[in-house]
């Protein structure tokens, strides 16, 4: 992996703050998008820009093509059966929600009960709290170790309960960092029949994804936290599910025939992707899939996993910090979150900002989890492939002074 060549595809990593290249931490949140995927968003809305499925002049024909070869690329990006498994939404939130309002909502009844974990993001917490709310179904919790980051067997045992009908969960932790290996959890959940619900907002830029594989019924990732632009995300479901699950959205293009009282259904996946589609941002997530496939995932990982060891070693060697969830780096996927004694973590990542550093704070969606961990707000540095172990070492002396700067 040629870093230099790798950083020039990202002008705005040059962005100076005063004085100060920019060093930017904050991928977890979203991460910068590369020349490529720009280019390819541009070429596709000068030359080739129109209405999918609707039409049969040119632009409408090349927008189609575009539109349907990226579910192509998406559904061998993540391995899945079938391109009808590939619903566009505008990101993992939207994604989660179809999922628990399609299906959560229509199959839950009183009694049932979603079990989720304390780690999670608000995208799939509030979601199932809003089905549980809705079915009578009862919203139940698998705690984490708060030394360890990871779950307790007495906690996975949850899962074997017959009345868990769903199990939905983070693949990995915004907060901790952690993976939670997938594949045990979803047996467990599919030997009594319960459907399982991946959030791959935080795995699917770092890792190879393989739905097939890992078995899960749904799964759920971002765009923008891939190199690709905002507001495109994926769900991937089982066609069979899909089949059987009530329209998310109702309006054009999701329709076969429509009459004046009744309407039936397009085919998959165009049953839940109701509108004019978002073509720009299905070109721009093609780009960014092929360029993070240019790379390769094991260079990814390796420079991520460099950035991280440096980056905990240098926090280990100041007291005053906090790290939460695990400290080993081996199980931190990109990701630290932290606390810095005294200081308020806004505080932090102002004093941060003004010497160009760029990390998040706040309780990062997962209040839950910060009350469960006694915390009541962190502060967040999140790599991607692009960030270097020089920026690591800035950010380390920034982080000694903070105190000094606080008095
Ligand atoms: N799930 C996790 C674990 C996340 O980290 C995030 C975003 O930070 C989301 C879901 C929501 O992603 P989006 O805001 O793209 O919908």
């Amino acid at each position: 992996m040629n870093l230099d060549l790798i950083r020039k595809d990202f002008p705005i990593l040059e962005t100076q703050v005063n004085g100060h290249q920019i060093v930017y931490f904050d991928n977890g949140a979203t991460t910068q998008r590369p020349l490529p995927v720009v280019n390819a968003v541009v070429d596709y809305v000068t030359h080739q820009n129109g209405n999918p499925h609707r039409g049969a002049h040119i632009f409408a024909i090349s927008a189609s093509e575009a539109y349907d070869t990226s579910k192509e690329v998406v559904r061998d990006f993540i391995h899945a059966r079938s391109e009808k498994e590939i619903i566009y939404t505008r990101n993992t939130t939207e994604s989660l929600n179809l999922v628990s309002r399609s299906y959560g909502e229509t199959h839950l009844k009183k009694g049932d009960h979603i079990l989720i974990t304390i780690a999670e993001h608000h995208s799939n917490l509030v979601t199932w709290q809003r089905a549980a709310e809705k079915t009578g179904a009862v919203l139940d919790y698998i705690y984490i170790d708060k030394e360890t980051g990871h779950f307790p067997e007495e906690e996975l045992k949850k899962i074997n309960d017959p009345r868990v009908k769903i199990l939905a969960f983070a693949q990995v932790s915004n907060v901790l960092g952690v993976e939670f290996d997938p594949k045990p959890l979803i047996k467990r959940a599919h030997a009594h029949g319960a459907v399982v619900v991946l959030d791959g907002a935080q795995s699917t830029p770092h890792k190879q994804i393989d739905v097939q594989d890992l078995d899960c019924d749904f799964f759920a990732f971002s765009g923008h936290k891939m190199c690709s632009m905002g507001g495109i995300g994926v769900l991937y479901a089982k066609e069979e599910l899909l089949d059987e699950m009530e329209p998310f959205l109702m309006g054009g293009d999701m329709i076969e025939t429509v009459e004046e009282q009744t309407t039936t259904f397009a085919e998959l996946p165009a049953k839940f992707e109701a509108g004019t589609q978002y073509v720009e941002g299905a070109v721009g997530l093609v780009a960014a899939i092929k360029y993070i496939q240019a790379i390769g995932y094991d260079d990814i990982r390796a420079q991520e996993r460099k950035l991280v060891t440096r980056c905990l070693e240098g926090m280990k060697k100041l007291p005053f910090i906090q790290i939460i969830g695990p400290k080993n780096p081996e199980e931190k996927e990109g990701l630290i979150a932290f606390e810095v004694e005294g200081v308020h973590p806004h505080d932090v990542a102002q004093i941060m900002s003004a010497e160009g550093i760029c990390i998040r704070t706040g309780h990062h969606c997962a209040e839950p989890l910060h009350h469960y961990l006694g915390v009541n707000a962190s502060c967040r540095a999140s790599f991607y492939f692009y960030n270097t172990e020089e920026e690591v070492d800035y950010f380390l002396d920034k982080l000694k002074d903070v105190r000094k700067v606080m008095g």
